[in-house]
């Protein structure tokens, strides 16, 4: 075997860190190009012994992460353990119900899906495709000159360091391997944290027709208050989990909210209604329940020659608010397996070849990770406006009309992102020309019906065609 794990034959030993979600599509990825693969992860194994006693957080997934499962042979099975949203509930201060669709048509939704089962599931795959898999293996440092890692085991605390040919870090936002690669000189990451944090609370599968209407499982629910909101994904068996989105501290926060009396009284006066359908404990499950943090990493590049790749939060973390976390994690393994086809047939030698696929992939992914990371950001921004800010909620009612009146040349760039494999930064772009046509669309005018759809159509032929143009871009998804 040569350094950095190519063997002889043109087979590669790969060790993988992190066995979340997109650890273990890479593995299978990486399996099937025959590498050799061994996968560490920090936790014990989750199909047996779940930290959170059976309650996950629940993930949206879209079209753009599912590509990838299609890839694998894995779809439906993965599509059978989720339940479809087709658009959101806004629950109001006064308890009042209001439905949005999400796409043009039913088929336009997303799959939420229990971040546990969705991983236990991944974790047999990888498992019968021949992965190694070693649970209570925490990767304390990487050394990419010799290709080793070094691991605690997070039952005995014994140290060990183990070969670990070409290395790649998908073990999160925290991650290890990213600190390594920081620390030898390789790489420049940022953390950006925000001054905002969730908790899981529980909501029983309804048990009256009042509550089943109000607590519809094709939908997503939200109760936006701008500066905070609750939101409830269904689970399969009728439950949802709901997250509470709090500012850390301040006003509204979860410092301040800190007493049984205090908790009660914020959900009785700020979501009204989730208090009937929330379980029975959800004071003392709020107050117990551990805070989550959010933030932006942002790292470049994302690899070391041959040696080394980040993917996934590892990579580019980024904040929950458009749903594409995972998705785009997925996206990573998708692109790096297209890249692997893609050199299969280049006559370099096959280190070489490596750095070059890996090299590919930083270029191509960080301008698509800053992309989302950034949407993302700006829908923070926009949750809280949402709720006071006539013109904001003008220009969307505008958008609305233009896209169920111009479904051809014009899509959301909610739309774009969620429904379309178009990359991130395209999505990106074509938001920003958007934005600048609502703004002058709604100037003057204090109703979407107002709106010139002459006027829009225009806009749209004079800023918008001209970029699909530019990058080949068809509205057909
Ligand atoms: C509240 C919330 C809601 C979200 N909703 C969505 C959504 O709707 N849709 C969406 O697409 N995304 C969503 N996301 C984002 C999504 O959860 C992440 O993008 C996704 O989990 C990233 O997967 P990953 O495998 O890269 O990292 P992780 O899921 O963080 O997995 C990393 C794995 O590595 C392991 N690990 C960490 N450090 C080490 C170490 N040193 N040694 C060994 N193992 C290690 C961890 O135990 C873990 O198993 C949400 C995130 C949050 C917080």
């Amino acid at each position: 075997m040569t350094k950095n794990g190519i063997l002889d034959s043109d087979k590669v030993e790969s060790t993988v860190i992190g066995a979340g979600p997109v650890g273990c599509v890479l593995a299978l990825v990486l399996a099937r190009r025959g590498h050799q693969v061994t996968l560490y992860e920090r936790r014990p194994d989750i199909r047996h012994e779940d930290p959170a006693g059976g309650r996950s957080i629940n993930l949206v997934l879209t079209e753009r992460g599912l590509r990838i499962l299609g890839r694998l042979g894995l779809r439906d099975e993965i599509l059978s353990l989720t339940v479809p949203v087709l658009g959101r509930m806004m629950h109001s201060l006064e308890s009042k119900l209001a439905y949005q669709p999400y796409g043009k048509d039913d088929s336009e939704c997303n799959y939420s899906v229990s971040r546990t089962r969705l991983n236990a599931s991944l974790l047999d795959a990888a498992e019968a495709a021949g992965v190694a898999i070693h649970f209570n293996q925490i990767c304390i440092d990487a050394d990419f000159e010799s290709g080793q890692v070094e691991l605690k085991d997070a039952v005995s605390g014994e140290h060990t360091r183990r070969a670990a040919g070409v290395i790649f870090g998908a073990d999160g936002s925290p991650s290890a391997i990213r600190h390594a690669l920081v620390a030898q000189g390789h790489a420049e990451a940022t953390v950006d944290k925000l001054n905002f944090g969730y908790k899981e609370l529980y909501f029983p599968a309804p048990s009256s027709s009042t509550d089943t209407a109000a607590m519809a499982d094709h939908a997503l629910h939200i109760w936006p208050r701008g500066d905070h909101f609750l939101m409830g994904l269904a689970n399969l068996d009728g439950s949802f989990t709901g997250t509470a989105y709090l500012p850390l501290d301040g006003k509204n926060s979860f410092a301040e909210l800190d007493t049984p009396a205090s908790v009660r009284a914020f959900f009785e006066g700020q979501y009204p209604d989730s208090v009937r359908l929330l379980s029975d404990d959800f004071v003392d499950a709020f107050l117990a329940n551990p805070t989550g943090t959010l933030g932006t990493v942002r790292c470049a590049p994302y690899h070391l020659d041959a040696r080394a790749l980040l993917v996934g939060d590892a990579a580019h973390g980024i904040v929950p608010f458009f749903g594409q976390g995972l998705n785009c994690g997925f996206e990573d393994c998708l692109v790096l397996d297209d890249l692997f086809e893609q050199f299969a047939h280049n006559n370099a030698p096959p280190e070489d070849r490596l750095a070059a696929i890996f090299a590919q992939f930083s270029a191509l992914r960080k301008p698509n990770a800053d992309a989302i990371a950034e949407m993302a950001l700006d829908n923070f921004v926009e949750m809280r406006a949402k709720v006071g800010d006539p013109n904001f909620l003008l220009q969307k009612k505008v958008e609305h009309r233009i896209e169920n009146e111009m479904p051809d040349i014009y899509r959301s760039r909610y739309a774009v992102v969620m429904y379309s494999a178009l990359p991130y930064r395209r999505a990106f772009e074509i938001g920003e020309l958007q934005q600048a046509i609502l703004r002058e669309l709604c100037e003057g005018i204090e109703d979407a019906a107002q709106a010139d759809m002459r006027q829009a159509r225009d806009l749209i032929e004079a800023k918008l065609l001209p970029y699909y143009e530019r990058f080949g871009i068809a509205l057909d998804f």
